[in-house]
């Protein structure tokens, strides 16, 4: 008998693990692979961080809360996991990524700056932006590495007494009010309390019973043609709105790596055991075309190329807190393509949540929402 059951040690079980165990908690961690592995959503070398949240104010106060865990976490682990690189935000003025990253900041008393077209020809050279975008600056943005993280609470969560268990795949679940039993391949274990942290795996745990979608989204790397200095460290993380087509992404070649390179959303939806893992001309293609006008420098060979899954709720925003329907289970599902950065803050809320003594507010991520009746359906 646990005290807690987590399905799933990827970048979110792994974090849930470790805070639970290092408050005594005896956890059960179990993984259908080995993590961290390139079959899921934590894969692909690194993440963007930042804080002047577009999608929503609300996010503010729980990425402030991750970046003093990820230091905390760099503390206890001895690794570098996050590098402050800056990040620009960029698009129209009154575009949700550039209007909305302005107002959280705004809220949140976050330090920015608003910079024209010329401005960003003058810093940051690689850019070319038209002439009706602007861009803000945000200083504190940067780049987390996901594997590493990965690895690192579940080496610390063990060292922490948590039992993790890998290649050992959840079959089923059953809960009560005050108890849950899991079943595997090797057996059946019994807790209090169960924590599905299955990422794309999840909308088949959970049975269909939320509208959750499990989207394709492939990763580029691109090599500079020219001036290598304006693309490494030099590079801010970049989010480029481009009206009603899917975001353009990227993060700087950090470790001789190339840009990373990605378009946010528009990808295939399926199952995430059949959806193409293949990278192929039909992927590439439309990032080429983009890059050829914004980031003309890049040569348009990719280096390198990824497969990698979201899991979207229909309103974007995390599926974290009680089954509503199991008061013994807790979710840590749905995060939408922009979760990494949350991990350990996420671990620590889903932690207070099992502890009774939440300590922020998770209203926004409320699982019954999508219920008939709730207001929010
Ligand atoms: C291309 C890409 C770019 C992204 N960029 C960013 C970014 O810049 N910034 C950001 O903040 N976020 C970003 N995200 C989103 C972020 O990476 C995800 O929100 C986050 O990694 C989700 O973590 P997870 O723990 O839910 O999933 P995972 O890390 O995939 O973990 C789920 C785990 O559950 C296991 N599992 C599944 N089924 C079972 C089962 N039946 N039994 C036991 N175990 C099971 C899996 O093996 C896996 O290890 C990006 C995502 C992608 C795909």
């Amino acid at each position: 008998m646990y005290d807690v059951i987590v399905v799933g040690l990827g970048g979110m079980g792994g974090a849930i693990a470790y805070h639970l165990a290092r408050r005594g908690r005896r956890v059960l961690g179990l993984d259908r692979l080995a993590p961290p592995h390139d079959a899921g959503s934590s894969h692909g070398k690194s993440r963007i961080i930042r804080q002047a949240y577009y999608e929503d104010p609300a996010y503010v106060p729980l990425v402030l809360r991750a970046y003093e865990l990820w230091e905390a976490l760099e503390r206890d682990s001895g690794e570098t996991l996050l590098v402050k690189t800056g990040g620009l935000m960029i698009g129209a003025p009154d575009s949700p990524i550039v209007a909305g990253s302005t107002e959280s900041a705004r809220r949140h008393g976050l330090k920015y700056r608003m910079l024209s077209p010329e401005d960003v020809g003058r810093w940051f050279p690689a850019f070319r932006l038209e002439p009706h975008e602007v861009a803000v600056y945000e200083e504190e943005a940067g780049v987390l590495f996901p594997e590493r993280a990965v690895a690192a609470h579940l080496r610390l969560a063990r060292a922490a007494g948590a039992e993790l268990r890998l290649d050992e795949p959840v079959e089923s679940w059953v809960a009560g009010s005050d108890s849950v039993s899991v079943r595997t391949p090797a057996g059946r274990y019994r807790a209090e309390r169960l924590v599905l942290a299955a990422g794309a795996w999840n909308p088949r745990l959970l049975g269909g019973a939320f509208p959750l979608e499990v989207e394709r989204q492939v990763s580029l790397w691109f090599r500079p043609a020219e001036r290598p200095e304006w693309f490494e460290e030099n590079l801010p993380v970049f989010i480029w709105d481009r009206g009603p087509e899917p975001a353009l992404y990227g993060l700087p070649a950090l470790e001789g790596e190339g840009v990373k390179v990605g378009l946010h959303h528009g990808g295939q939806v399926g199952d995430p055991d059949r959806l193409p893992r293949q990278v192929t001309e039909d992927d590439v293609e439309p990032v080429r075309r983009l890059l050829a006008r914004r980031m003309p420098l890049l040569d348009p060979e990719p280096v390198q190329a990824s497969v990698c899954l979201y899991t979207n709720t229909p309103d974007r925003h995390f599926l974290v807190g009680t089954h509503p329907d199991h008061p013994a289970v807790v979710l840590a599902a749905g995060f939408s393509g922009h979760g990494f950065k949350f991990c350990p803050a996420i671990g620590e809320a889903v932690a207070d949540l099992i502890e009774g003594k939440a300590r922020r507010d998770l209203a926004l991520f409320d699982p019954g929402r999508f219920r008939a009746g709730s207001g929010r359906a």
